[in-house]
């Protein structure tokens, strides 16, 4: 089966070999405060930052998912509110999470397809963080970087905080336009579930020692003292860190990645384009996902081309939330191969041309 599934993805292709590799070197059965395992934690460090092109004032922690990260920003940063921006159901989520845990949480949803408007977000935001979704697998939007450059500059003395799960690894991400960057790694890292990789500028590790909140096992300030040695706050996912530290090894860097998704990406558009049947979701090319991208057509069609799809072999992703029976969804991760592409459109021209 190939899957096209945005999360969990198809897997990178050297997952059998890591996974075998992870079992017999004795890894999954050392002391997460060994010096074993402190070498694994910091070479993973080392090349998350060679390859994602990671700012070197940026701290990189490793957490449990981007849903942990959501909350994590909830109790240990959002001391005076927070303001979401958000145009599908992942934004969503993540205010509503935000708004059991946090007081002043403000909501801001915006048309999907729109081009983020900023000029919503009220004037006063110091102290405040403000929440965007960089990639919104749901409907397969994305925020360019001009508009994320734009928004530091207007909020100089927020916070920003920016959930890439659907796109870290996969585009190239302008770290320094934001305080906090967070993705999971079933999506473009091509790994199983179980983990998150979070990023945080200097001003959010001064924020979170600040407010020095220390009620949870995840509280942010023990994450950062933890992670000075290399280590985490509790016993870590030991696997997924090795496979982690095995796919970045073996990746490209980032900038050469994107170039990769962009061409991939015009050119599943481009075809999506000619369907007769179907066409893309978002209509606004400058806001549609490189990596995320939904197939809207008649409710009918999406049933018949999913369930023919699966006896060709090919796994297409659900629609989701609100476009759950009228869309779905193909990922263009990194780990999916150009052959296996093609094998998809030829099936798609067969279904939908
Ligand atoms: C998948 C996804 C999440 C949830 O990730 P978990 O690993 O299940 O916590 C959050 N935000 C976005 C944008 C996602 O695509």
């Amino acid at each position: 089966m190939i899957s096209f599934y945005p999360g969990p993805s198809r897997l990178d292709p050297g997952i059998p070999a890591y996974l075998g590799e992870a079992a017999t070197s004795g890894i999954l059965s050392v002391n997460h405060r060994s010096k074993d395992f402190v070498s694994l934690s910091q070479d993973t460090v080392i090349q998350l930052r060679l390859k994602l092109a990671i700012p070197d004032t940026y701290s990189v922690f490793f957490v449990s998912s981007a849903t942990e990260c959501w909350e994590i920003i909830a109790q240990s940063l959002i001391s005076e509110g927070s303001i979401h921006l958000h145009n599908g159901a992942f934004g969503e989520k993540w205010h509503e999470y935000t708004a059991k845990l946090a007081k002043s949480t403000v909501s801001v949803p915006f048309v999907f397809d729109d081009k983020a408007p900023l000029d919503f977000i009220p004037k006063s935001s110091s102290g405040k963080v403000i929440c965007i979704t960089h990639n919104e697998t749901s409907n397969g939007t994305q925020l360019d970087t001009a508009t994320l450059k734009w928004l530091r500059e207007l909020h100089p003395e927020a916070l920003i905080a920016v959930d890439a799960t659907s796109s870290m690894a996969g585009s190239a991400l302008p770290f320094s336009s934001a305080d906090l960057w967070f993705a999971s790694v079933q999506k473009c890292f091509g790994l199983p579930a179980g983990m998150a990789v979070m990023v945080c500028s200097e001003k959010a590790i001064n924020k979170a020692t600040d407010i020095d909140e220390r009620n949870h096992y995840n509280s942010l300030v023990s994450i950062i003292e933890k992670m000075e040695n290399f280590q985490t706050t509790h016993t870590p996912n030991v696997l997924a860190i090795f496979l982690l530290n095995k796919v970045m090894h073996a990746r490209k860097r980032i900038d050469e990645i994107d170039l990769f998704t962009k061409r991939r990406a015009a050119e599943l558009y481009a075809f999506i384009g000619q369907f007769t049947k179907a066409g893309p979701l978002v209509e606004n090319a400058e806001v549609r996902s490189d990596t995320v991208i939904a197939v809207e057509a008649e409710p009918e069609i999406i049933a018949k081309v999913k369930s023919n799809a699966l006896t060709e072999g090919i796994l297409l992703g659900n629609g989701y939330g609100e476009w759950a029976h009228s869309t779905f969804r193909i990922a263009n991760f990194p780990s999916i191969q150009d052959n296996e592409f093609e094998k998809l459109k030829d099936f798609l021209r067969r279904e939908l041309v």
